[in-house]
């Protein structure tokens, strides 16, 4: 397939507005992407003219939209390669993924004095939900590290690994360091204890080929809206054996088989885990996204990317006065640096002038910035429609910020 980025740009209308009358050079799509009018025609005419609650009616119109709400499950299988449709549970991203998943494990399998791996480089949804059910059951939280690269120093795992470990959870792509991490090695090693593997796969889905069942993670969570789709959707993908002996996360309406005040029943696998009225409008254009994804080609876009990201790396290395953090030879879409001097708010602000926007601050990460003792760095993140037009942009507008600070 031809990957045309011209092309790409004109399905998304909102790269066509001006920013402080300066063409948008949007490069914040870690924090969420813009979406193609397909998706946003789709989640329109689904409003327009399908809109009604799933699972509970017999009507039309409720058996229109659970139609398609289960389509889009299907959808989300294939894109990942699960091996069951009922293996894919819908959330509200993948912060509502993991506090489920680390409530619904930590009640069934964690006790005193259990420990949880998690990095040195996760995101605060993949560290602070621990943390919560460390305290809850007196457990204890092991980080792993990383070097000044950004690289897993993965030679400790094995050492961290005791008879204790319940989880390890890790993220495949760093949304502050954009490492890619060797998650194959580190599920391998871990399954050889028994021990099971989260990954978090926010940064990753949208930029790489995932086949759950050749990573042979146990868990994979990612978020829609950072893959082109609506936000407040997400997915938390389980293997078969696992989601059927854990707990549900939350009780109420379509997750029940038989309910008195007595006692609960629950329901089949995946209704057990989608209590309530699940954002199904979400599902469905995220499943347009995905579709989106697939008619355009993740290996195309994956290659399009590392172009850019390798373009916008040198371009920025040849301004000087930049520190880079992240210099991990696998790496993803994600670049954070600081301009030398300069706080990285300032130049924030400026590049906002000019109609650049970028992310500034901690990234959701600060453990990451407590290691090179820093207050937050510029994160530049690539998407699918970013040109090497765009990386010109963004170092002009760099260069401006090194002389009106200078
Ligand atoms: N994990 C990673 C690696 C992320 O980058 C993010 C979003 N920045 C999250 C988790 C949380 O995603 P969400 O806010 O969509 O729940």
């Amino acid at each position: 397939m031809n990957f045309n980025v011209e092309e790409i740009r004109k399905d998304f209308p909102i790269l066509n507005k001006k920013i402080y009358n300066k063409p948008l050079v949007y490069l914040d799509n870690g924090a969420t992407t813009q979406k193609p009018a397909v998706v946003i025609d789709r989640v329109h005419q689904f409003y327009s003219q399908f809109n009604s609650s799933i699972h509970r009616g017999v009507h039309y119109l409720s058996e229109q939209a659970t139609e398609e709400y289960e389509k889009a499950r299907k959808t989300v299988q294939r894109f990942i390669n699960a091996k069951h449709d009922y293996e894919i549970i819908f959330t509200s991203g993948t912060t509502g993924s993991i506090n489920g998943l680390a409530f619904s494990f930590g009640e069934k399998y964690v006790h005193k004095g259990d420990e949880i791996i998690i990095t040195e480089m996760e995101h605060h949804a993949n560290i602070v939900p621990w943390q919560m059910l460390c305290e809850r059951k007196e457990a204890q939280l092991k980080i792993l590290p990383f070097n000044n690269k950004g690289d897993l120093e993965i030679e400790k795992l094995n050492n961290l690994i005791s008879d204790k470990t319940k989880l390890i959870s890790v993220t495949y792509v760093s949304n502050a360091l954009g490492t890619i991490n060797p998650v194959k090695d580190i599920i391998d090693l871990a399954h050889k204890q028994n021990i099971p593997v989260l990954i978090d796969g926010a940064q990753a889905i949208q930029h790489i080929s995932i086949d759950v069942q050749e990573l042979d993670c146990d868990f994979f969570v990612f978020s829609g809206h950072k893959m082109y789709g609506p936000t407040g959707i997400g997915i938390l993908y389980g293997k078969e054996n696992w989601l059927e002996n854990l707990p549900p996360f939350q009780g109420g309406g379509d997750m029940v088989d038989v309910v008195t005040f007595e006692k609960t029943t629950f329901n089949a696998l995946p209704f057990k885990f989608e209590a309530g009225t699940t954002n199904y409008i979400g599902a469905i254009g995220m499943a347009e996204a995905l579709h989106y994804i697939e008619n355009t080609g993740i290996h195309s876009i994956n290659k399009h990317e590392e172009e850019i990201l390798g373009y916008a790396t040198h371009n920025l290395e040849i301004i000087g006065g930049i520190t880079m953090y992240g210099t991990s030879e696998k790496k993803s879409s994600i670049i954070s640096f600081l301009i030398n001097g300069i706080h990285q708010y300032d130049a924030g602000m400026v590049l906002d002038k000019m109609g650049i926007a970028v992310r500034t601050g901690t990234h959701c990460a600060q453990p990451v910035m407590q290691h090179f003792n820093i207050d937050g760095t510029i994160r530049v993140s690539i998407g699918l429609y970013n040109n090497k037009s765009d990386v010109d942009r963004l170092c002009e507008g760099i260069i401006k910020v090194k002389e009106m600070f200078s």
